[in-house]
């Protein structure tokens, strides 16, 4: 039987006048993401968005893509039948017969958005849940608490049918770019990524930068952030990654500042360097993976001074999460695999021993005297290299 691939889409529903807007950027949000496939076909009706692949062996494929993006809360695949009751009953049975075993309990649930069709959705709901408890030995009707629940829909153009247990869950969310832009600080590490998740779940739209120490840093853990926000993209689409060198910096502060402030003045950088890229990308505020109390540079007072150098909001999604709660999204969204790999991390070469957890404003500020801050920002701005990352 053919079938099709239908959407389900959550919360945009709530978004009463501009719930067109919103639905029309998913559209567009799904085309993109199925454009390498030949002759896909996306409609939207309902509030259902109907994908149709001409090549049915590439639906796996399709569903997986799907059960990425944002704003979709499920995907099922359907088995479309002409629109005719008998066929209908036949083709019900046909696709949903495998999970009716002996002793299931089941329902049928009819939809008719089609008002010439000459029965009704009770009526029709009837007709094929009688025909399958007929023709599906042992299976029994229980409308209050079934096993599976089957559902038909006829439609304008043919009606389709599907097992609801069957679906995919989606990512739920709002479609990416419904929520402007940030600019999210990825490191190689396990926080980062998830954070930048997060944020996009909400329909943001992500650039990335990363601070690079070459040759403290090898061309492997450059690598390692490009797999990092390709595997992003896969739920974003295109990631523009800023790779900035950092090594002059670094070794200035090393240089010149106190030992025991090393963190918090990289820190101060990285987020002055990264709201300059998120001003001139047009974002409007930056992503970090910061966690209350994770390292010596999380503690509120620490937050407070790497915080004070920029007036852009800072998002910090996973403020609140336990590193085991961190590490199951890791491993939900499929990036932790690849952010254990080993290679060293700009802010792993250049640790101080004991670092500053409760830092004082002033004194940072009367250290930071010690560099030309401006000129080591411009010449990191200019050597900036701007890589576009896309899905593998
Ligand atoms: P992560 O697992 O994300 O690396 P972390 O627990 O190691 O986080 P830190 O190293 O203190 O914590 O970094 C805190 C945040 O600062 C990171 O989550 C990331 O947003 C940003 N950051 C740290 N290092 C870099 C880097 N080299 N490039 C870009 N951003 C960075
Ligand atoms: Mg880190």
């Amino acid at each position: 039987m053919r079938e099709i691939v239908l959407v389900k889409y959550g919360e945009i529903i709530l978004k009463g006048l501009n719930r067109s807007k919103f639905e029309h950027m998913l559209l567009c949000n799904i085309k993109r993401a199925l454009s390498f496939i030949d002759g896909v076909y996306v409609w939207a009706k309902q509030a259902v968005i109907y994908v149709e692949v001409p090549e049915q062996d590439k639906l796996n494929m399709v569903i997986e893509r799907l059960s990425k993006i944002f704003g979709i809360v499920s995907v099922t695949r359907a088995g479309v039948i002409e629109k005719d009751l008998e066929t209908i009953k036949k083709g019900a049975y046909e696709y949903c017969r495998s999970a009716l075993g002996a002793g299931v309990k089941f329902k049928v649930e009819a939809k008719r958005s089609d008002k010439s069709f000459p029965y009704n959705s009770i009526e029709i709901g009837k007709h094929i849940g009688g025909y399958l408890h007929d023709e599906c030995g042992g299976a029994v009707v229980d409308v209050h608490n079934p096993d599976i629940t089957v559902r038909v829909e006829v439609r304008e153009k043919d009606a389709y049918v599907y097992c609801q247990e069957m679906r995919t869950k989606g990512q739920g969310g709002m479609p990416i770019g419904s929520g402007g832009k940030a600019t999210l600080l990825l490191s190689g590490g396990i926080d980062s990524p998830v954070a930048g998740h997060m944020i996009a779940k909400r329909g943001v739209e992500i650039n990335a930068v990363n601070f690079f120490s070459f040759p403290y840093t090898s061309e492997r853990a450059k690598e390692k952030v490009i797999e990092l926000a390709s595997i992003i993209s896969q739920y974003t689409s295109k990631i523009n990654l800023y790779i900035v060198p950092f090594t002059e910096i670094q070794l200035q502060i090393r240089d010149k500042c106190p030992e025991d402030q090393m963190t918090l003045i990289m820190r101060r950088f990285m987020m002055r360097i990264a709201e300059r890229i998120a001003v001139q990308s047009g974002a409007k505020a930056l992503i970090t993976g910061e966690s209350v109390g994770q390292v010596a540079s999380q503690t509120l007072a620490a937050l407070g001074v790497t915080n004070d150098v920029i007036s852009m909001p800072v998002l910090r999604p996973l403020v609140g999460m336990d590193k085991s709660e961190i590490i199951e999204r890791a491993e939900r969204i499929g990036t932790f695999e690849t952010s254990i790999l080993p290679y060293e991390d700009c802010c792993t070469v250049f640790t101080p021993k004991h670092p500053q957890t409760n830092p004082k404003l002033a004194m940072i500020e009367k250290s930071e005297t010690h560099l030309d801050v401006d000129f080591l920002i411009e010449r990191a701005m200019d050597g900036v290299e701007m890589i576009e990352v896309l899905p593998e």
